[in-house]
């Protein structure tokens, strides 16, 4: 790792002043909840309104009581992140070997059978290292950053990472905002990856083996938070024809395949996935249902294609729908909703009768709610009717502690024709 090591000697310190901040009644009282972001327009009183990115601001009440910790943010609407409510607390070394072991703590459990070697190890916000995420796969860790605040508090949190985890590689992702910003890097850039390896990691979830590309994958390469919804997916595909819509690199795929599913269609736009969902398969082959299930590839537009399987009367025992987020904004949200009438229609239309329709939604800005009734009205509307088998939330790896960090649904039905 000595050329990682290297830029982070480059990259600035973290600076020893802090900023005092008092911020509107409202944020306030959203601060006593635990809510860990403060908006540029909550911010009423600032004592160096020239701070850099990653200095900490204190946030106090109208009592000039200690409130909150933060990361500080020049540039971003979010302006403050936080990282502690109600007493201070230094940071450094220290402060990240305890943060990255209590996340560990808390993961340890669910992974100890040894199947499953890649998971979310830093939920960002939800593990109170706010604007940044860290994934492991096996001895890999891909950590994403959302802001240049971490930039001057990375070296420790790396060093505090490399203390608490026995890891052999480090990558980098930046989300674009930061990859925009290349004078403040240093060197660092999206697919940074710490060794001469091209970051394509191998591991097991569940007992099946993966691949994923941590260097040009969507997110940190793989969609770790849909590990409960593949297995529990899985459990349901004995004997059923699968439709995977928006496959990636077909983890759904795969699970319905080791489920019993005779035969699986994995759907997806990217032509680079779906080759990936092919080697993922061969890479099982010792399994002897996934070595019998047949296993397509339709690469496309997933609305035409739907459409196209409706007008020849193509449909399938079990229809897996997992499409990206429709809604990257609030202004987003209407023609989100749309979307997912229209899609859990053409995705209705292709269902056997008595066959099973698994939808999901990550857009976090789409509450579950709304969702699960858009589901609900969209097969009225058309004539079907959804028995609810289940609905899921956010995987335990996931965890959240605001509501912006519940993004995940999943709902659950069996279709029956009126
Ligand atoms: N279910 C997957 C993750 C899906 S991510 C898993 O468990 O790993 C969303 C996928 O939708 C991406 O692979 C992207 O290439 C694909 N996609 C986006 N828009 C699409 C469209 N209009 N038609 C088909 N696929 C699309």
């Amino acid at each position: 790792m000595q050329v990682l090591e290297n830029i982070l000697n480059l990259l600035p310190e973290p600076s020893d002043k802090r900023i005092a901040v008092h911020v509107s009644n409202a944020a306030e009282r959203a601060l006593k909840q635990g809510h860990p972001w403060i908006f540029d327009e909550a911010i009423k009183k600032i004592s160096n309104p020239k701070a850099a990115a990653g200095d900490i601001a204190i946030i106090f009440d109208k009592k000039n009581e200690f409130l909150a910790a933060g990361f500080y943010d020049p540039l971003s609407p979010i302006r403050i992140r936080v990282f502690q409510h109600h007493k201070p607390t230094a940071v450094g070394l220290d402060f990240f070997r305890k943060r990255i072991t209590e996340a560990y703590e808390l993961r340890r459990a669910i992974f100890a059978d040894g199947k499953t070697t890649a998971f979310r190890l830093i939920n960002g916000e939800n593990d109170l290292l706010p604007g940044m995420i860290t994934d492991l796969y096996d001895k890999t860790a891909v950590i994403k950053i959302y802001t240049p605040a971490w930039l001057a508090h990375f070296k420790n949190y790396v060093q505090a990472l490399k203390d608490v985890i026995n890891l052999e590689r480090i990558v980098i992702r930046l989300n674009r905002d930061l990859s925009g910003q290349a004078e403040k890097l240093y060197g660092l850039h999206d697919g940074f990856v710490s060794d001469s390896s091209d970051g394509v990691v191998k591991f097991l979830e569940n007992g099946l083996t993966f691949i994923a590309d941590t260097v040009h994958g969507h997110k940190t390469g793989f969609f770790l938070d849909q590990r409960e919804n593949r297995k529990k997916t899985g459990e349901l595909a004995s004997g059923r024809n699968v439709l995977n819509v928006f496959s990636y690199t077909g983890g759904f795929s795969l699970y319905a395949a080791r489920g019993g599913a005779p035969k699986v269609v994995s759907l997806d736009c990217s032509k680079p996935a779906l080759d990936e969902s092919e080697k993922i398969f061969k890479l099982n082959k010792d399994c002897p249902a996934i070595a019998n299930c047949v296993h397509e590839t339709v690469c496309g537009d997933a609305f035409p294609i739907l459409g196209r399987y409706k007008t020849s009367n193509t449909k399938f025992g079990l229809v897996v729908v997992d499409p990206p987020s429709f809604a990257k904004r609030q202004s987003e949200v209407p023609g989100a909703l749309k979307a997912y009438y229209r899609l859990a229609i053409a995705s209705l239309n292709v269902v056997e009768k008595n066959g099973i329709l698994v939808m999901a939604s990550c857009s976090s800005r789409v509450p579950a709610d709304d969702f699960f009734k858009i589901i609900f009205s969209a097969a009225s509307a058309s004539g079907f009717e959804l028995v609810e088998m289940d609905r899921t939330f956010n995987a335990p790896d996931h965890p959240v502690r605001f509501p912006e960090g519940a993004y995940l649904k999943c709902l659950y039905a069996q279709v029956k024709k009126n």
